[in-house]
């Protein structure tokens, strides 16, 4: 490793005076009160609020995401994040209180949520301003300090994120630090209490093999391929609907957006065709969205690259393009496509797809279908279009899923009530609310022993007869 690293000019030693500055701050850090971090949240959306129209800009100049989304995907989830923290951080700081089994008569318990105390952030390029500023509201609002390292692929966004934070916070409780892999090698050397790591599965792994040399624990919100399933009974025209906006939004550059959909073998045509409709109606049709303002471009070249080949190995394999296909090199644009007549070998069925390509397969038993999402790695999230609650909970008891919505897309995501994330191969631990809150916190019990003749004592040694009845009569009855 370079002492110097090359994407943001920042050096190992500088990477590694801010963590120490952190190191030595803690002891002050962790005894804030949950009122102060109240004033630090409030403090934190005031500032994000009057930097919104620079996020757009910002956005807009990383990959021409438009301005609504960026309110809504971005700045909204992440006003809600504070605001649910704001409004139960008083209840999820103080004791809970637990119940005392009878042969502990004489003590009380609670669990006490405490800062883990050095926490990592690392962050995506697809939505890189609430995946980088949820996850910090969640450790500032369990007591943390942070190191946030954003993603390299979105270098305004980046830099803006870092010039906000800085408003806010000194070093010694958060800093940004930018840069590309090299620089998050680092930082994952360094001996975090608690990385939360949003990003591919293969980095996942990466991610958590590194958090085992300190024993850190880790938040791993990954991706993977999401199915959907619209049966014989789903609205035709609601699902294509929803199905393409969760396809489309960010150009398919979304770890919750349906990768692939079974569709019952009697609504193909009409599916394919409201699918196309809905295109239209959203972008002006699959050969007009280069035109559209609100269609979002693939982040880089790289990307592109990779999506070109997943077209072109499928077609060549055998797909039906059903729609869109277009490609335009310079302008980093995808046009919304649909692809059928599927074959497994296809590296599309294979990897996730993380742009505008919908892969549609037809169905006529469900078994089928189940057998196919479980040969799978267990998606981040399962969408079910159906007007039979005896086919939701037969989908719902076979599959096993992070999240799953109901007759729409994704929209559990918003839900801050709700845990998030994945399982396995698509995550591990949950994010949003109060349960990033513990992803945060070390959930500590604490006992206290009231009682001068404890009964416990009286199971002390020498184990004469008495004591050994005495346990005798614990197993049996307690
Ligand atoms: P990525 O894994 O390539 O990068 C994520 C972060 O990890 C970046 O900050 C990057 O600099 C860093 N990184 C890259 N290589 C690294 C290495 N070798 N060691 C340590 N850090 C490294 O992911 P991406 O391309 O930025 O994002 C797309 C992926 O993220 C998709 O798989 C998507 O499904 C997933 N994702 C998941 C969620 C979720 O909430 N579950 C949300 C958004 C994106």
């Amino acid at each position: 490793m370079s002492a110097i690293q090359q994407s943001s000019n920042i050096s190992f030693t500088e990477i590694k005076n801010v963590f120490d500055k952190q190191q030595n701050n803690l002891h002050r850090l962790i005894a804030i009160t949950a009122t102060d971090r109240i004033k630090k949240l409030k403090r934190l959306r005031e500032t994000i609020l009057s930097h919104q129209q620079d996020f757009r800009d910002a956005m807009f100049a990383d990959y021409r995401k438009p301005a609504p989304e960026v309110d809504l995907i971005e700045i909204y989830v992440i006003l809600t994040e504070i605001k649910q923290a704001i409004k139960n951080l008083y209840r999820w700081t103080g004791k809970q209180k637990v119940k005392t089994p009878f042969s502990l008569f004489g003590t009380s318990s609670y669990i006490q949520y405490e800062p883990k105390g050095l926490t990592l952030v690392i962050a995506p390029w697809n939505f890189p301003i609430q995946l980088s500023i949820c996850p910090l509201v969640s450790s500032i609002a369990a007591g943390n300090a942070v190191i946030l390292k954003p993603s390299e692929f979105t270098p305004q966004t980046s830099s803006l994120i870092k010039k906000v934070l800085f408003e806010v916070f000194p070093e010694n409780e958060v800093a940004v630090i930018e840069g590309n892999a090299e620089v998050a090698t680092y930082l994952l050397s360094l001996k975090f209490n608690h990385i939360f790591f949003t990003g591919s599965s293969s980095v996942g792994k990466i991610v958590m093999k590194a958090a085992a040399e300190h024993l850190a624990s880790v938040t791993l919100e990954l991706g993977g391929k999401s199915p959907v399933i619209v049966d014989d009974t789903a609205d035709i025209e609601t699902a294509a609907r929803r199905i393409a906006s969760g396809k489309l939004t960010n150009c398919g550059q979304v770890c919750l957006a349906p990768d692939y959909a079974f569709v019952h073998q009697s609504k193909k045509v009409d599916f394919l065709s409201a699918y196309e409709k809905q295109v239209k109606k959203m972008y002006g049709g699959s050969d007009q969205a280069l035109l559209s303002g609100d269609y979002t471009r693939i982040v880089n070249s790289n990307h592109l690259l990779r999506l070109k080949r997943y077209l072109d190995d499928a077609v060549q394999k055998g797909a039906n393009i059903e729609l869109g296909g277009v490609i335009i090199d310079f302008e980093n644009y995808f046009s919304p496509t649909v692809l059928t007549n599927l074959k497994e070998d296809m590296l599309v069925a294979q990897e996730e797809i993380f742009g505008p390509i919908l892969l549609v397969y037809t169905y006529t038993d469900l078994t089928e279908v189940i057998r196919h999402i479980n040969s799978k790695e267990k998606p981040l999230a399962l969408y079910i279009f159906s007007a039979s609650k005896r086919t939701i909970n037969l989908l719902l008891g076979k599959i096993s899923a992070g999240g799953v919505t109901v007759n729409d897309i994704a929209i559990h995501f918003y839900n801050h009530n709700l845990p998030f994330g994945g399982v396995n191969n698509s995550g591990i631990g949950k994010g949003h609310g109060e349960w990033a809150f513990r992803e945060f916190s070390n959930a500590k019990g604490v006992l206290t022993q009231w009682s001068p003749i404890p009964i416990i004592e009286m199971m002390y040694p020498p184990f004469t007869k008495g004591t050994k009845k005495l346990i005798d009569f614990t197993l049996k009855w307690f």
